[in-house]
C-alpha cells in the first residue's frame, strides 16, 4: 500500500485529493493536510466582499467529504519536510502543527511515498507597512476578510447617504503583487453596488495597479482576435473604465500605508499620496514558508525552495532576459528535481520568470505584475500530477509523468464586473497558450481564435454558474469528476 500526502486543500491539492482517491480506490491512502477547516471557493470571495454572499455560501467543511471519500484529513499546517527521512523516522516524511483550536501547535511527523505540495500563496501583507485587515486596508483573499471589506464598504454607503463625498481605491499593495484580475473584479464590483445604492455621484472609484498599462492582467496583455479584426485588453479595458467613470493609477507600488493615505512611487520615478475613504489592496503572495532537511538534518530549504518560498520544479531557472525567454522555460511535470517523489501544483510552484515584461522605477524598484496562476491552470496541475503519481504506484516509478506547461495550457477567466441576474455583468477571456510562445503562434505569442474577450451579462451568468458546478465539484457531488478543471 502506498501513501500520498497532499498539502493544502485549496483549488490545486483539492482537486488532486479528489482525483487519487478516484484513481487509485481505497488501495492505497491518500491524505491531506491543511490548515483550514473549510473549503473556500476564492473567487466568489468578491461577492462577499461587496455584500452579496454570506461566508457560507463560499465555503463547506472538509472533514465529511473527505470521511466520504476515504480520504485521511489532519487540520494542520505542515511545517517541514523530511524528503530523505530524518534520525526520528527513515521515510521521507512531512512536520504537521495541528490548528484544531484543542490541539493548537501539536505536532506530529507524517509519512509519504509520494508528495504534493499544494499550500498556494502566504498573504505577505507585512511586505508593505500599514498593508492589510489589521492596519489600515482591506481583504477579500479570505472570506473573513472579505466579510470586514463588505462591513467596510456599507460604512461608505451610509456615509455617502448622508451626503458625504469619498474616495474608494480598489488594487495591489505592492509592486510586486499578481492577481490583478480579482483587483479589478472587486473595483467594478464596488462601482456596480455604489450605482445600485444611489451614491456613485458622491463616489470616487480608484483602481490601484502595479501593471504599466490596463489589460496587462500580469500576463503581459491580451490580443484578442474577433473574426478578421483583432484588438487589445489594453483598449478593452480602458473603455470599460471610462464607461463606468473608474480613475486608474497605474505602474504604481504602494511604500506605505497610513491611516487613509497610500505612500506610493511610479515607473516614471514620481512620489505621491493617495487619500482614501475605504481601500481594498490585495498582498504580494510568498511561498507558504516550509523548511526542509536532508537525511542528516542540515537545511536544504534554499535548494528545496527558490528565495520567495515557492517550490523550485522542473523548470529553467536560469537567469535569463526578456528577450530568451522561452515556452520550454516552463515546468510541465512539476516534479522537483531533488526529490522525484515530490510535487508542486498551483501557486506553490516557483515560476521561472515573469510572463509581464518585468520593469523598474528610476531608483531600482520593481513595479511589474507577478506571473498569475490561477484557478484553471491550478486545477489543471493538481489533477496531472495526481495521475502522474496514480501511475506510478500503479505501474512502478518509472512511469512517464503526464505533462501540463502553462506555455501550452489555455485559460478562461471570468472577471465580474457587478452582481444581478438581469443588471450584472463580468468580463469573459479565454486565452491560448496562458504563457505566450512565439514560436508556435508568431506575433502575439498566442492563438488568435482561441484568445477571445467580451464583456456583458452573459459573462455574470457564466461566473454564477461555475460559482455553483465548482462548488458541486469539489463536494464530490455524483459525477463531478465530469466537470473540467
Ligand atoms: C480574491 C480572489 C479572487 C480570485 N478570483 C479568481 C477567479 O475569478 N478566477 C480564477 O481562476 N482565479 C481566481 N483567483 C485565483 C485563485 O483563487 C487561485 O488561482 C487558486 O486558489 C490557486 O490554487 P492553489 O491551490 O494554488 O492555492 P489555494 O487555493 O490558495 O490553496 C492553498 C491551500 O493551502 C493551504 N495551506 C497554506 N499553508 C499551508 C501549510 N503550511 N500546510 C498545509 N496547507 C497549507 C491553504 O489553507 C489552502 O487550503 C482569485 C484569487 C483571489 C485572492
Amino acid at each position: 500500500m502506498a501513501r500520498v500526502v497532499v498539502l493544502g486543500a485549496g483549488i490545486s491539492g483539492h482537486t488532486a485529493a479528489l482525483h487519487l482517491r478516484r484513481a487509485l480506490g481505497r488501495a492505497h491512502d491518500v491524505v491531506v493536510v491543511s490548515p483550514n477547516q473549510d473549503w473556500n471557493w476564492i473567487p466568489s470571495n468578491i461577492w462577499v466582499g461587496v455584500g452579496r454572499m454570506s461566508a457560507e455560501q463560499v465555503t463547506f467543511p472538509l472533514a465529511p467529504i473527505y470521511e466520504r471519500q476515504g480520504i485521511v484529513f489532519h487540520q494542520a499546517r505542515a511545517t517541514a519536510l523530511f524528503p530523505e527521512g530524518s534520525d526520528r523516522e527513515s521515510r521521507p516524511h512531512v512536520e504537521i502543527a495541528s490548528t484544531v483550536p484543542a490541539r493548537d501547535g501539536e505536532t506530529a511527523l507524517v509519512t509519504y511515498d509520494y508528495l504534493i505540495n499544494a499550500t498556494g500563496p502566504k498573504l505577505n501583507f507585512a511586505a508593505t507597512p500599514g498593508l492589510g485587515p489589521d492596519a489600515h486596508t482591506a481583504s477579500v483573499c479570505t472570506p473573513h476578510h472579505a466579510l470586514d471589506a463588505a462591513a467596510r464598504l456599507k460604512d461608505v454607503i451610509e456615509r455617502a447617504r448622508r451626503g458625504e463625498r469619498q474616495r474608494v481605491v480598489v488594487g495591489v499593495g505592492h509592486g510586486t503583487c499578481t492577481c490583478e484580475g480579482a483587483a479589478f473584479e472587486y473595483a467594478f464590483n464596488v462601482e456596480h453596488e455604489l450605482r445600485v445604492a444611489g451614491v456613485r455621484d458622491l463616489v470616487e472609484v480608484v483602481y490601484f495597479t502595479n501593471e504599466a498599462e490596463l489589460g496587462d492582467f500580469g500576463v503581459g496583455g491580451l490580443v484578442f482576435g474577433h473574426g478578421d479584426f483583432q484588438t487589445t485588453s489594453q483598449l478593452w479595458t480602458e473603455s470599460l473604465f471610462r464607461e463606468r467613470g473608474v480613475k486608474a493609477v497605474v505602474g504604481a507600488h504602494a511604500e506605505r500605508i497610513d491611516e487613509g493615505v497610500i505612500h506610493y512611487e511610479q515607473l516614471d520615478g514620481s512620489e505621491n499620496s493617495l487619500a482614501f475613504d475605504f481601500a481594498m489592496l490585495l498582498p504580494p503572495f510568498r511561498g507558504a514558508g516550509l523548511a526542509a532537511y536532508d537525511r542528516a538534518g542540515a537545511e536544504i530549504t534554499d535548494e528545496v525552495f527558490a528565495p520567495n518560498g515557492f517550490m523550485r520544479v522542473d523548470a529553467d531557472y536560469s537567469a535569463k532576459s526578456p528577450d530568451e525567454w522561452s515556452a520550454t522555460d516552463w515546468p510541465s511535470t512539476y516534479e522537483s528535481p531533488r526529490h522525484p517523489n515530490v510535487f508542486a501544483v498551483g501557486i506553490a510552484f516557483a515560476p521561472p520568470h515573469a510572463i509581464s515584461t518585468p520593469r523598474t522605477s528610476p531608483r531600482g524598484t520593481v513595479i511589474s505584475p507577478a506571473p498569475p496562476r490561477t484557478g484553471m491552470p491550478s486545477g489543471v496541475m493538481g489533477k496531472t500530477v495526481a495521475l502522474t503519481i496514480a501511475e506510478r504506484i500503479r505501474h512502478g516509478a518509472g512511469a512517464p509523468a503526464r505533462r501540463a506547461s502553462m506555455a501550452d495550457m489555455g485559460a478562461a477567466c471570468v472577471a465580474s464586473a457587478g452582481v444581478g441576474l438581469r443588471h450584472g455583468s463580468a468580463a469573459a477571456m479565454t486565452m491560448y497558450p496562458i504563457v505566450p510562445d512565439p514560436d508556435r503562434f508568431p506575433g502575439t505569442g498566442r492563438s488568435l481564435p482561441d484568445t477571445f474577450g467580451e464583456i456583458g451579462l452573459a459573462g455574470h451568468w457564466i461566473k454564477y454558474m461555475l460559482h455553483v458546478l465548482f462548488i458541486y465539484k469539489a463536494k464530490a457531488r455524483p459525477f463531478w469528476y465530469l466537470i473540467p478543471e
